[in-house]
């Protein structure tokens, strides 16, 4: 183990899989999370590139 986690760490496809940005189409390398999957180990809804990640709407606040 000679690789530190930077910032979280990176998640990568698995082998054979293709992650692709759903605003911009284009191919995604890693993310800085694991995206969540299904029982089947298929993706769980979309995912974006970091910079194509839409405004996350103003939630409710828990106080
Ligand atoms: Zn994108």
């Amino acid at each position: 183990m000679d690789q530190k986690f930077q910032g979280g760490g990176t998640y990568k496809p698995r082998q054979g899989e293709e992650w692709l940005c759903a605003k911009c189409g284009q191919a995604i390398e890693s993310l800085p999370f694991d995206p969540r999957r299904n029982d089947d180990g298929s993706l769980k809804g979309a995912i974006y590139h970091r910079e194509c990640l839409p405004p996350r709407p103003p939630r409710h606040q828990f106080n």
